[in-house]
């Protein structure tokens, strides 16, 4: 029997008697609803300051959520510092990957491919990257500006006549270029992607069991009785119950969900909803990746695109005039749509060789989207209940960090702090910052960012 568990075989709830009540005072152990690679990045780095973490998921395995969907790029190109800060020292364990896990997983270890990423430009529309140049000058992020020739070189088959403002392909214009020309783009060296973002989340987790962290799979919370005075009840849909004073939730795109059965939806200023999205993968051209396979953003065209061996992967960058597809995460269209052709077509007006096939390929998954497009990890008015959630499309590259983030958070209350007062910090050694974890807090005046691209 876990620590945690109180469960007899007749689904009684054992009463707790007075030793484990003086337990309660110093409790090390910690319940994380969700396996996913937050979760399991949260598992590894508490499981090696000493708490006793036990996940729970629903799925059989771990990363088999939104996270197995992920296309995984990894890129310091955000608006804000902190998010810019975050993701470049992410980089450095991806770089890094089995020396920050500090394990060898039988399954093999993943893999990042800094490829670099490209940001295309449209001619009069420069001022809308000033805060990404900003913040990649804040942290000493490499880049390198291009001209409409060097874009060329790169890119023999490019199309740099303008689509944008991208439009439905309802619209008259849909497919037809409008007034203006990419002039310029931001190239990025110090990015990539993961090959196999399961596989990562696989590896987190093999890492945070060889410091104890026990997992549950097939395991679905359902009921979850707040305490504000002792451990929290979090039951299982087949009955098994566990208590703990500890609680994180970090279920993705159900996280709204956990905290309607917390009760706390009504006490958080932001909000967190499930959204549907279409990733297509189609063969690219044999000269696509002929000058280097790199990822690219098309704000212009509306579209992000990242090599995958001989496929280019093609997402949506959320542009306006595209309905945001929020829906119930335990009933969506699994299915694609139309939407899977209109990302393609945005990416063939690029590069018009592309061939697009008959046959839809891909993957369709769910963002976990606050209301700004930036995480809440934090703490709750409810102590010891913690929420890793809001990831809205953009944090999977920050996921050897995002356990850090809420060790740091964490502790700060555990040693009588209050977060919300004197927030707690991250020291981000590469890259010689530290960043103030309030950024993240659930309590924020909404930012000033609009899609995944943050
Ligand atoms: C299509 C797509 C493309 C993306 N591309 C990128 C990208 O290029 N770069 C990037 O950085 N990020 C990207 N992301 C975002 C990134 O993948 C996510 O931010 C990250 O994977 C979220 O991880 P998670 O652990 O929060 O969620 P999940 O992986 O969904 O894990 C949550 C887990 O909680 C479990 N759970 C839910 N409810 C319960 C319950 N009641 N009881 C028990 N368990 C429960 C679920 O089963 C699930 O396994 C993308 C996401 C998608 C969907």
């Amino acid at each position: 029997m876990l620590p945690w568990q109180y469960w007899s075989s007749s689904r009684t709830i054992v009463k707790m008697n007075q030793k484990w009540a003086k337990q309660m005072q110093t409790d090390r152990n910690v319940t994380i609803i969700g396996a996913g690679v937050v979760g399991c990045s949260i598992a590894l780095a508490l499981a090696r300051r000493g708490f006793r973490t036990l996940n729970l998921d629903t799925l059989p395995a771990a990363g088999y959520g939104s996270t197995s969907h992920s296309s995984a790029i990894v890129r310091p190109i955000y608006s804000h510092i902190t998010s810019c800060a975050i993701a470049h020292q992410a980089r450095r364990h991806w770089l890094n990957w089995a020396d920050f896990l500090q394990v060898e997983d039988e399954r093999g270890m993943a893999r990042y491919t800094e490829c670099g990423g490209l940001v295309l430009i449209k001619q009069g529309e420069e001022s809308r990257y000033d805060a990404n140049l900003t913040a990649m000058q804040a942290v000493g992020v490499p880049y390198e500006l291009l001209s409409a020739g060097d874009i060329k070189t790169l890119y023999p088959g490019i199309s740099l006549a303008s689509y944008g403002p991208p439009v439905p392909a309802s619209h008259d214009s849909f497919c037809s270029p409008s007034k203006g020309e990419i002039s310029s783009g931001i190239l990025v060296p110090q990015a990539g992607y993961v090959s196999d973002p399961q596989l990562a989340t696989h590896n987190l987790q093999v890492a945070a069991q060889k410091h104890g962290a026990e997992f549950i799979f097939n395991a679905r919370v359902a009921a979850f009785n707040i305490s504000h005075s002792e451990k929290h009840r979090i039951e299982l849909d087949d009955g098994r119950t566990f208590f703990s004073a500890t609680v994180i939730n970090a279920a993705g795109p159900h996280s709204s969900k956990i905290n309607q059965l917390a009760g706390i939806t009504n006490q958080l200023k932001l909000s967190t909803r499930a959204m549907r999205h279409e990733v297509a993968y189609i063969p690219a051209n044999a000269r696509h990746f002929e000058r280097g396979g790199r990822f690219l953003m098309d704000m212009d065209a509306g579209f992000y695109q990242r090599p995958d061996g001989k496929d280019m992967l093609i997402g949506s960058s959320d542009p306006v005039c595209d309905p945001h597809d929020f829906v119930d995460p335990d009933n969506y269209n699994l299915e694609f749509t139309p939407q899977w052709n209109v990302q393609t077509y945005r990416a063939a007006q690029r590069f018009p060789e592309m061939g697009i096939p008959n046959t839809a390929r891909g993957t369709v998954g769910l963002y976990d989207v606050s209301d700004d497009w930036i995480p809440i990890y934090d703490k709750t008015s409810i102590p010891g209940y913690y929420l890793a959630i809001g990831t809205s499309g953009n944090q999977f590259k920050n996921a050897p960090l995002i356990g850090e983030i809420m060790a740091a958070i964490i502790n700060t209350e555990n040693e009588g702090n209050d977060h919300d007062k004197h927030p707690a910090c991250l020291k981000l050694p590469d890259v010689g910052q530290n960043i103030s974890l309030d950024f993240y807090s659930r309590n924020r005046d909404i930012q000033h960012t609009s899609s995944v691209m943050a």
